[in-house]
């Protein structure tokens, strides 16, 4: 036995003077349970029945009640108000122990059966009384339909099969509450589940129309549901997002294959950038639709445009460094080959700057390499490219040049601006430098070579006197 049927079993052997107990009792309440009957009733429904049990018996009342252990929950009825009552203090107590059998009680004032219950009828003026056990799917009497009438009397045979058909009309709605009841837990489970996910999910059907969207989605876009649901992407995100998203789902619609992939999403509410990392698939039914989860990869896609920029950057002069000039220069020698127009490299390299870091310190020749770098910025134009490599060595790629005289010039102009006063804290004055130059064409050769033809043209200059620009030959 187990602990239910023996607390039951002790239970009914103190109680039994309260009245008589089913024989299962223990599973007449795990039917009830699980029927969940009171919490969840469908009241209109059962008010309907009992109107109908009242009409077909002919009487002034009906109702329908439920019985757990010691309570009787009356939750609908013809002229009877919802009520609770002692279970052992009602008629319906009698009803439920008779399985499924019909209690009828021509007169209780003078039923022998009942005169400990005689009060019930003054206190509810009533006499006659017939009442039905509501049996669960496993055959237990939760339950009672009953009628009442305020004078003696009996039902006729068609009568009381009529209630009984009624009686049976109950519980099928009982069900399909508890089913209902069950579905909208298990609903609700999932709309928890799915909303509280870190993850955002949608589902779009096949004209690419929200038709489900998870709170964090919401949230994230600032969106109210009447916002999004029944609307395409086109209707809400700007153009190039839009179609990117919609292509993605076409794929997916058009193989019936998951997709794994980095989708650019709309701007959020702050009108910065979005990353996502979605993964799409198909969600089966009458009419096959898109179900997607999407991470939120936007602040990893920040720090990684950060680092990228950072490890491209020369922490001193913010100038591109030695890495991106590696991938800047290729670029631009395909660029030059393609379009047939001029390209050189211009290597420089600060003049005696050693002396500048052993006479006014450290810190002031750091000073001068960032002025280096800004002068080199305003002599330039904007297209032109710039590095710092290391130390007091800069490289200048220029483009599209009308001639390769032009290169020369804008190495003296180079020259000229970095001879202009420096404020040296206690001094004013120019530094010099030199420069050395390499062309395509006439040359035909890759980056290596070419940044080593300038390197050569720049210690030339400097053998030559420094101070000066060396065009390779
Ligand atoms: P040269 O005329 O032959 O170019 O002689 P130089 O004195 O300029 O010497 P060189 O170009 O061979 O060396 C550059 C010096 O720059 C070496 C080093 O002391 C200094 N240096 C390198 N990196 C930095 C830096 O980040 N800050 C400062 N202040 N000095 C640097
Ligand atoms: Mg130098």
């Amino acid at each position: 036995m187990s602990d239910v049927d023996n607390i039951l079993a002790e239970l009914r052997s103190t109680a039994c003077h309260l009245g008589p107990w089913p024989t299962d009792e223990a599973g007449r309440l795990r039917a009830l349970l699980a029927m969940r009957v009171l919490k969840n009733y469908p009241a209109e429904a059962l008010q309907q029945l009992a109107e109908l049990a009242a009409c077909v018996a002919d009487t002034p009342m009906a109702f329908i009640s439920f019985l757990d252990f010691d309570t009787q929950h009356v939750v609908a009825g013809s002229n009877v108000a919802p009520r609770f009552a002692p279970r052992f203090d009602t008629l319906c107590a009698y009803t439920i122990s008779q399985a499924d059998a019909v209690t009828v009680i021509d007169d209780l004032l003078t039923d022998p059966r009942f005169v400990h219950l005689r009060h019930l009828g003054v206190d509810h003026n009533f006499r006659f009384y017939a009442g039905v056990p509501l049996m669960s799917p496993d055959g237990y009497a939760i339950g009672t339909l009953c009628v009442q009438d305020t004078v003696p009397r009996t039902l006729s045979p068609r009568q009381l099969n009529a209630l009984q058909n009624v009686a049976k009309a109950v519980t099928p709605r009982l069900v399909l509450a508890m089913e209902v009841d069950k579905l909208e837990a298990e609903q609700a489970k999932f709309r928890a589940f799915m909303d509280n996910s870190p993850t955002l999910a949608f589902i779009k059907d096949g004209g690419g129309r929200y038709e489900y969207v998870n709170r964090r989605l919401l949230d994230r876009f600032n969106l109210a549901a009447d916002d999004i649901i029944g609307k395409t992407d086109a209707d809400l995100w700007p153009g190039e997002v839009a179609e990117q998203l919609q292509a993605n789902d076409r794929w997916v619609l058009d193989r019936g294959q998951p997709i794994e992939m980095t989708e650019a999403g709309p701007t959020d509410d702050e009108g910065n950038p979005t990353w996502w990392h979605s993964y799409k698939f198909i969600v089966p039914g009458d009419h096959p639709a898109v179900g997607g989860v999407s991470f939120d990869i936007s602040a990893m896609k920040t720090m990684q445009s950060r680092l990228e920029l950072f490890a491209r950057t020369d922490a001193l002069t913010q100038l591109p460094n030695r890495i991106a000039l590696h991938e800047y220069l290729p670029q631009a020698i395909a660029r030059s080959r393609h379009n047939g127009d001029p390209l050189a490299v211009l290597y420089m390299d600060i003049d005696h700057f050693k002396q500048v870091n052993d006479t006014y310190g450290h810190e002031a020749g750091d000073g001068m390499l960032v002025e280096f770098a800004n002068r080199l910025r305003a002599t330039l134009r904007h297209t032109d490219f710039s590095a710092r490599l290391a130390g007091d060595e800069f490289v200048v790629v220029l483009e599209r040049l009308a001639g390769l005289a032009q290169a020369e010039q804008i190495a003296e102009k180079i020259i000229d601006a970095m001879a202009q006063p420096w404020n040296l804290g206690d001094s004013m004055r120019g530094i010099s430098t030199s420069i050395g130059i390499a062309v395509l064409p006439p040359e035909d050769i890759g980056m290596e070579v070419l940044i080593d033809h300038a390197d050569q043209a720049l210690y030339e200059a400097k053998a030559a006197g420094r101070n000066r620009v060396v065009l390779k030959s």
